[in-house]
């Protein structure tokens, strides 16, 4: 099928073969003849699939006609990251380049004053995170009663960052007859309901995740001690031809101690976590991109959707708590029919979370060892670190800190990093390629089940101010709900304390922190 049969206009026709595309993907050819029919679309697929262009085309020819009134945006596309939003911004300045729309990107991190100018503009597409958006809303400076086309991308890591009740929040301003496209990787029960309440009489469609022919990902793991997983990596990263890869790990502040090990081994590293500015996260995104950064190590804010050409690599440091985290981070590289790598570091109390992901992906994860490294086997678990000996070391150092389900006092602070032994061990057996993202069908069986989440301090009332001028607990939502996982308490539950979107947990009182005493002073 080529582009030219599904109904798009010469303008979008042209830009598309400028990008050098030839083929519409399955999603695209199944989606773009239902968008341009203004029918609402459930769509059940995954970055990676050419999810963006199946909306961005349509709308484009949809927005041809007519024009923004100041402050009233005639079509809104929500996603759940910062980097997303700004790629779907590209899409739309690379597809509607012979288009004259006008665009604005509400998202957190960047100034409001230049935001709200862009609102005043009146935007045809207007691309935000839901967090953002209801801070300009809220201010009085956007109005979404004009809004024609709603697009709620990604819904699932919407769901997984606690962005639900944003989300709700936003769709009860908006008009009801409207057209609305919602696209999740997964259907879980939770966005199944939501999707059934904000469709009406959709259309379905669901493909299956990309490279399960083409892209090929050569998989490895390694069972090693925690504690070994700093020199397991380090040797991984030696053995193989690295030209650029992302080292994913659960918790934010080991992103930060792992960057500094990897840079202190000599190793050109940059780092990328929720906690970071917005200025920086898109520094070094840009610097990873253009090849300035060889090793990024990085939270699962990297897991989804960032479009990093050819990249040669991708080491899990951690066993994600999220099987579907596993086929998201794995899926950036081994992209457009290029070969990736993917090696996953295993302590054996991450069994459970190897089961879970094998289970998933349909496939037993290659076995690969590392000479001079304990080999362990895995073991029956949930994945957290535990508290025993030298088995729950940080990257940063082999102190067996503490890790167990509750906080037990003072974090240690990371020690110095050790030298790197010579000569490095070579990596003994080269995993098979195997397929590299998940069945479809296998995406919809049950989680395994995860330990109950901790209570966390109630919200302190919400005050608009932007973060630029305010403290830290008066931030734009967005970040606050990326430190705030309560906000997500109807999610499955993992141990999310210390991952990318959940701050510290009040320690002492265990479970049992009385409202009162948690709720942050003024
Ligand atoms: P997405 O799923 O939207 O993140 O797209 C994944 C990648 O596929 C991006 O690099 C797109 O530019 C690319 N892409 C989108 N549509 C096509 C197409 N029809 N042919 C080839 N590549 C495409």
């Amino acid at each position: 099928m080529s582009f030219e049969s599904l109904g798009l206009s010469a303008p979008v026709l042209q830009a598309v073969a400028e990008k050098g595309y030839t083929t519409p993907t399955p999603i695209q050819e199944k989606a773009i003849p239902i968008v341009l029919m203004g029918r609402d679309v459930l769509g059940c697929a995954q970055t990676g699939t050419g999810k963006t262009a199946s909306f961005v085309l349509p709308m484009i020819d949809i927005l041809s006609q007519g024009r923004a009134k100041a402050r009233m945006p005639r079509t809104l596309i929500l996603e759940p990251t910062r980097e997303l939003a700004a790629q779907v911004a590209e899409n739309f300045e690379t597809y509607g380049k012979y288009n004259k729309l006008n665009m604005a990107l509400l998202i957190g991190g960047v100034s409001f004053p230049d935001q709200e100018r862009a609102l005043e503009r009146g935007v045809d597409v207007l691309i935000a995170t839901p967090g953002r958006l209801l801070d300009h809303f809220e201010r009085g400076g956007i109005l979404l009663n004009d809004v024609k086309i709603l697009v709620i991308d990604e819904a699932d890591r919407m769901l997984d960052m606690g962005f639900i009740p944003d989300v709700e929040r936003i769709v009860a301003t908006l008009p009801t007859l409207r057209q609305t496209l919602f696209f999740s990787a997964t259907m879980p029960p939770e966005i199944k309901r939501l999707a059934d309440r904000f469709l009406s009489n959709p259309k379905e469609v669901t493909v299956s995740p990309p490279a399960s022919a083409s892209n090929t990902i050569v998989q490895g793991m390694i069972v090693v001690p925690e504690d070994d997983k700093r020199d397991a990596l380090l040797a991984l990263i030696k053995s193989q031809e690295v030209k650029n890869a992302i080292v994913f790990c659960n918790r934010k502040r080991d992103v930060a101690t792992l960057h500094t090990v990897l840079k202190k081994h000599g190793l050109n590293a940059g780092a990328l976590h929720g906690d970071m500015s917005q200025p920086a996260r898109t520094e070094t995104l840009e610097k990873f991109k253009a090849g300035d950064i060889q090793i990024l190590v990085a939270s699962d804010v990297a897991a989804r959707g960032l479009d990093v050409q050819d990249m040669s690599h991708v080491f899990n440091y951690d066993v994600p708590f999220s099987p579907e985290d596993y086929v998201h981070r794995i899926g950036r590289t081994g992209r457009a029919g290029k070969t990736g790598h993917s090696f996953t570091l295993a302590a054996p109390h991450e069994g459970g979370l190897i089961e879970a992901i094998e289970k998933l992906i349909g496939t037993t994860i290659p076995r690969i060892e590392i000479p001079g490294l304990e080999v362990l086997q895995l073991e029956a678990g949930d994945g957290r670190r535990r508290g025993r000996g030298g088995r729950g070391g940080r990257p940063g150092g082999r102190s067996g800190a503490p890790a167990g389900d509750k906080p037990r006092g003072p974090r240690r602070e990371p020690r110095e990093p050790r030298e790197h032994r010579e000569p490095r061990p070579e990596v003994s057996a080269e995993p098979q390629a195997v397929a590299a993202e998940a069945p479809r069908e296998a995406s919809h069986e049950p989680r395994p089940e995860r330990a109950p989440r901790e209570r966390r301090p109630e919200r302190a009332p919400r005050d608009h101010a932007p973060r630029e001028q305010a403290p830290r607990e008066n931030a734009p939502r967005e970040q606050r709900a990326e430190r705030r996982p309560e906000r997500n308490q109807e999610r499955r539950s993992e141990p999310r304390r210390d991952r990318d979107d959940g701050g510290p947990a009040p320690k002492g009182l265990g479970d049992h922190v009385p409202a009162f005493l948690a709720r942050p002073s003024r």
